[in-house]
């Protein structure tokens, strides 16, 4: 399977920094990169992508995403991002879940489970962000909570659950340079994906990143592990040539 990296620039950026990383990227991209790539802007910078794509010709080899969407289809949500909104400005990708909001935003599983009804209603992939904190991690507590947050994406969108990507992301290892180790990742990634394949007879075609202090130095041994099939990239992907470095990675 082809592997996807993804770039979460969380809210960074600036009209100036955001066409100086973009020109950075398409100048150190291959052609025809070996992997997928997206980078997941903040909503206000969706045109400026869009309108740069139509002028470096390279920025065709990277897909668009969001960093979030709204669990309603459109109406009185102030402040809230349709979907449509979404694919009205190219994305091709939305994530759902990421640890942050469920953290300072209080989302549930139920929400989560809604917002990638909405992204798989107009044909965006949802990257569906799932992870324990450090005090499930020593509580023994890591697969029920991957498995409970899974699960309910799996409960609203079982006919069309393998359009999905999942990304795991412990929440100990996001921004903290804390990685998990490839042998932790993997031992989840292979809990997930057991429960992908209970789910579709179409599980192959489900990516499963791994997110989480992934950087230039960590991420050829966390992407050669046999269930890890890209990254999520947070503080690495704000950096041309670190993010490079990790795209190349993912080619072998
Ligand atoms: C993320 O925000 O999804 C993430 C993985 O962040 P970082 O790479 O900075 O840990």
């Amino acid at each position: 399977m082809k592997k996807l990296i993804a770039g979460n620039w969380k809210m960074n950026g600036s009209l100036a920094a955001n066409e100086a990383l973009l020109q950075a990227l398409a100048a150190g991209l291959p052609g025809q990169p070996a992997c997928a790539v997206a980078v997941c802007v903040p909503a206000p910078y969706l045109a400026q992508f869009q309108a740069l794509a139509k002028a470096l010709p390279a920025l065709a080899a990277i897909d668009l995403g969001a960093q979030d969407v709204s669990a309603k289809a459109s109406g009185a949500y102030t402040g809230e991002v349709s979907a449509s909104m979404l694919k009205d400005f190219g994305c091709r990708y939305a994530i759902v879940g990421h640890s942050e909001r469920r953290q300072y935003h209080f989302e549930t599983d139920a929400l989560v489970a809604e917002k990638a009804q909405q992204a798989l209603a107009v044909g965006i992939t949802p990257i569906v962000c799932v992870g324990e904190t450090l005090a499930e991690r020593e509580a023994g507590q890591t697969e029920s909570v991957v498995k409970r947050q899974l699960a309910a994406v799996i409960h609203a969108n079982g006919h069309c659950i393998s359009e999905i990507v999942v990304a795991y992301e412990p929440v100990w290892a996001i921004g903290t340079g804390r990685t998990a180790t490839p042998e932790q990742a993997q031992a989840v990634h292979a809990v997930l994906r057991a429960q992908l394949k209970a789910a579709t007879d179409q599980s192959a075609r489900v990516k499963i990143l791994y997110g989480g202090s992934m950087n230039a130095a960590n991420a050829a041994t966390l992407l050669s592990q046999p269930d890890i099939d890209g990254g999520l990239i947070g503080g690495a992907s704000l950096k041309a040539p670190d993010f490079l470095t990790i795209i190349a990675a993912a080619a072998v």
